[in-house]
């Protein structure tokens, strides 16, 4: 059968037929940083492959393995989350998906329906399918795209936000860093000592801010799923970075302080790792930056979650389990009342 491989792309030809964990072994690949799709469908580790098939193998970075079938309707599942002991079919997975965006909103007090929601999106998986759900979810939810000027990587981004935000008829901020700000990520890494991912997060952080307050949106939402919040907090702890160990949440309240004002944020992906999001995006057909960004090279964070990647393959759910739980520093920000869920927008 023939193989793809993404980032970097090649094919491989592997002999069939072969259930897909043997097919991984002998790639020497991780299941659980991968997805696998056969003829546009998700496949689970179990699933036999014949010896014509054309098959891609999708890095994700996480994940888990379990029954075949799904949990909630005995389908054929083509989705397994370890760390929740369970399989789902299509239908199912984007219930568990939408399931735990409510949960976690309702935990912490993150949004409410009267709220005007920003959602920051860069084209990838995580905040486009942030985006999507809270659409589907009834939120006053729009987008914010922040444009970094890394080459073609940066214009594919850009085209699939707005191609999202056109089909689902949401509002679209886009900002040019160059334009705005007069240079761009390339451009300022290589005129300061910072890393390119140090320079781009202070750039991000610095831009959604001020674009929250003067838009007059009362919270600002990230993609930040469980892997990268676990990867953080590793990096921290590792490091010993107390004053970044005591602010981690996945609800920030707002601010007022000597940095000036900094509008709420919240990540309601915080209960939901990388292989989830990208299942998620491939099952509801929402298209997705696959390819990584050219300077990520460097990144820790990536290291960190190799090696959660490999405490998770041996015991699912200890990331998730070290993820804080901690309840939101704030406490009027977390009483906040979700308010009454609003009717759904028209789906896709
Ligand atoms: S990988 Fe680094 S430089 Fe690239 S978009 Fe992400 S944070 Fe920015």
């Amino acid at each position: 059968m023939k193989v793809k491989l993404r980032n970097p792309d090649q094919v491989r030809e592997v002999p069939g037929p072969a259930p897909v964990f043997r097919v991984l072994e002998q790639l020497g690949i991780n299941p659980e940083t991968v997805l696998v799709i056969h003829e546009s469908t998700l496949v689970t580790k179990d699933h036999v492959l014949p010896d014509d098939a054309e098959v891609e193998v999708r890095p994700v970075i996480s994940g888990g393995a379990g029954p075949a079938k799904c949990h909630r309707c005995g389908a054929p599942a083509v989705m397994e989350v370890a760390r929740h002991r369970a399989a789902y079919c299509g239908e199912h997975f984007v219930e568990h998906v939408r399931t735990q965006v409510r949960e976690a909103i309702s935990r912490y007090g993150m949004l409410s329906y009267d709220d005007r929601v920003l959602v920051a999106v860069s084209g990838g998986k995580d905040s486009l399918a942030l985006w999507d759900v809270l659409l589907d979810m009834g939120y006053r939810a729009d987008g914010l795209y922040l444009g970094l000027g890394i080459g073609t990587y940066s214009s594919r981004s850009e085209a699939l936000v707005r191609q999202f935000a056109a089909r689902r008829g949401a509002t679209l901020h886009a900002v040019e860093l160059a334009e705005e700000y007069g240079f761009d990520i390339p451009a300022a890494t290589s005129a300061v000592t910072r890393s390119s991912c140090g320079v781009c997060g202070l750039s991000k952080r610095y831009v959604f801010n001020r674009v929250a307050l003067e838009h007059g949106y009362d919270v600002m939402a990230t993609g930040h799923n469980l892997d990268d919040e676990a990867a953080t907090l590793m990096g921290n702890v590792l490091r010993w970075q107390t004053p970044f160990l005591a602010r981690q949440s996945p609800c920030l309240p707002a601010q007022e302080g000597a940095a000036g004002r900094l509008a709420k944020k919240v990540k309601p992906l915080y209960r939901l790792g990388e292989r989830e999001m990208a299942a998620y995006c491939v099952i509801t057909g929402l298209e997705y930056v696959v390819e990584e960004c050219p300077m990520v090279g460097g990144n820790t964070v990536l290291r960190y979650k190799d090696a959660l990647n490999a405490i998770e393959q041996g015991s699912p759910g200890t990331p998730a389990r070290s993820r804080s739980a901690r309840p939101c520093s704030a406490a009027r920000c977390c009483r906040q009342p979700s308010g009454t869920p609003r009717p759904r927008t028209p789906a896709r």
